[in-house]
Order: structure tokens, then sequence, then C-alpha cells
């Protein structure tokens, strides 16, 4: 059966938006499952968040993305938000109900761990500490993530510790705060490495971390996907860790959304992946 477009509209809301991957992964799908939807990137200024969530009903949509910088501020306009959301102060989806109410959630937590869960087994790394470099947007859902999946210590290291600190005392003393200039030697048992940081995405200057203490059985990742190699990810591999880049985690945090707004759960195939991947080139 093929879902009607009139009640098939589905989006995305940043600005800029022009570089974002989310139509290419929302169009394959709509042709594999057979939904007759259309996909809208709308470039929403930040002075014009409240007016576009005023004049929503114009655009018709069963449910859309929320990307940067909208992920905080766009909690004002929604009528419920799930516990991910909650948790972690921001939303990257919304669902429109029958009713037109809003129903904001959080689905980079869930995206972050099926991404990894997929990728490698769950016995490389769970029971080792993790540590966590940034603590920025990202972050507290990577901590979520791990936190609810039963990850004993996160050692978090920022380069504001501050920021850290806060972290900190949102999620407990799971969170082991790590000073900026001794992360490299907090890494001899970790299971897992996770960049949440914005460094070493294009344009910017690579991670400046050394991570030769780092067990070769750990697994490095960054959750950077432009580009998809980082200079972290080609050291990590140069040195033989395991690695995952930030494109899987992208695609699987789409897949709660599908499933929200469809009630489709899409395939997260290899051929989506390299299809990104050759976006990104
Ligand atoms: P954010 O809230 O702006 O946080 C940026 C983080 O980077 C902060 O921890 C900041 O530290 C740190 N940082 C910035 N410049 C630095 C520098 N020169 N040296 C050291 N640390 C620096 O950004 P975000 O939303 O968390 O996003 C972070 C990254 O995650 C981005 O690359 C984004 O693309 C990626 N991401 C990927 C996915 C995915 O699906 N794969 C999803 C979400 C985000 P300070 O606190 O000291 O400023």
């Amino acid at each position: 059966m093929k879902i009607s477009k009139k009640i098939s509209k589905i989006g995305i809301i940043g600005y800029p938006i022009a570089h974002s991957l989310s139509p290419l992964i929302h169009q394959y799908w709509f042709e594999k499952y057979n939904v007759d939807a259309e996909y809208l990137s709308l470039e929403i200024a930040p002075d014009s968040l409240k007016s576009f969530f005023e004049d929503i009903d114009q655009y018709n949509l069963r449910g859309f993305n929320i990307t940067i910088p909208h992920k905080v501020n766009a909690l004002n306009y929604v009528d419920e938000i799930d516990q991910s959301a909650k948790t972690i102060g921001a939303i990257n989806c919304i669902t429109i109900n029958n009713n037109k109410s809003l129903l904001g959630a959080n689905y980079d937590a869930k995206g972050f761990m099926d991404s990894l869960i997929s990728n490698y087994s769950e016995n490389i790394f769970n029971k080792k500490p993790v540590i966590v470099i940034g603590a920025g947007g990202a972050s507290r859902a990577i901590l979520y993530s791990l936190i609810n999946y039963g990850i004993k210590e996160i050692r978090l290291s920022n380069r504001t510790y501050e920021k850290s600190k806060i972290l900190k005392k949102y999620f407990g003393n799971v969170i082991k705060i790590i000073p900026w200039d001794e992360k490299e030697n907090s890494l001899n048992d970790c299971g897992l490495f996770i960049n949440t940081t914005s460094q070493g995405m294009i344009g910017k200057d690579p991670l400046d971390m050394d991570i030769s203490g780092l067990p070769r059985e750990a697994i490095v990742i960054d959750l950077i996907y432009n580009p998809i190699d980082t200079d972290l990810i080609k050291r990590a591999s140069l040195r033989g860790n395991k690695t995952l880049n930030g494109l899987p985690m992208l695609v699987y945090q789409a897949v709660p959304a599908w499933e929200a707004w469809f009630g489709i759960k899409p395939d997260v195939t290899k051929e989506l992946l390299d299809l990104l991947e050759k976006a990104l080139q």
C-alpha cells in the first residue's frame, strides 16, 4: 500500500541546511519502502524559529528532524517530550499527532548505541571504562546512552572544565572528570574512546590528543562524519584500533523517527551508507 502524499510530508529544520545528508537518507527509504511522501529541507534562521512553529500547519508535516542550531530552543514549542529529550535537554525529532500536538524526542542517544552495537560485539567494551572527550550537546546524548546501557565508569574531559562539572552534577558519580591536560594519562584500561568535540570536522583543526596510551583492543569512535575519516580515526586505525565514524549514528537516529512517523522500521543497509559516503566525497 502506498502512503498518500497529502498526509506524508516530513523534513528537517536547521540553519544552514544545504549540506544536510538527511534528504538522501529519507529519499532512499521512500523508494525502498514504497512510501509516496515528500521531504522538505527548511532553512529556518534562529530569529524565525518562533514564527515557523506558529505557522507550522501550513507545511502539513507528519514530523520532522531538528538540527543545529535549534535542538535546544525547539523545546519551547512542543507540547510533550520523551524521557531521553528530558534528560538530554534537547530534541532532534518532532512527531505531529492527529490532534496537531507536537511530541519532541531525542534519538541521538539511541542512534549512537544502535550504531555501535550493530558494528561491534558488546563483549568488547561493556565492562570497561569509557573515555568521552567533549562536553557539548552531543556529549550529553552520548553520556545518557552509555549510562542507560549500564557503563559503570565514564571519564569525561573537556577543554572548558566548568562544562564537565555541570555534566557530572547532572549525571552523577558515574562521571569522573579528567582535567584537559591529563586526558592522555587516563586511557590505559578504556574499552571505548569517544570524540564528541567538533575538532576534526572539515574546516577545523584535528583533535590534538595523543592516543598512544589506549589499549589496541579499544574502539575509537568519532561522532564526526565529514570528513568520514578524521585525523583521529586515521591514527587509531594505523595503530590497530577498531574505529567507528559518525555516519552510522546519523542514519540510526533516523530509524526511530521513521517508526514514529510511518510505523516502519527501515533497514540501515551498506548500500545506504555507501551512498552517503559517496555524497560526502
Ligand atoms: P557543541 O555543543 O558546540 O560542543 C562542541 C564541543 O567541542 C565542546 O565540548 C567544545 O569544548 C569542543 N571544542 C570546540 N572547539 C574546541 C577546541 N578548539 N579544542 C577542544 N575542544 C573544542 O557541538 P555538538 O552539538 O556537541 O557537536 C559536536 C560534534 O558532534 C560535531 O562535530 C557534530 O557534527 C557531531 N555530531 C554528530 C552526530 C551524528 O549523528 N554523527 C550527532 C550530533 C553531533 P568547549 O566546551 O571547551 O567549548
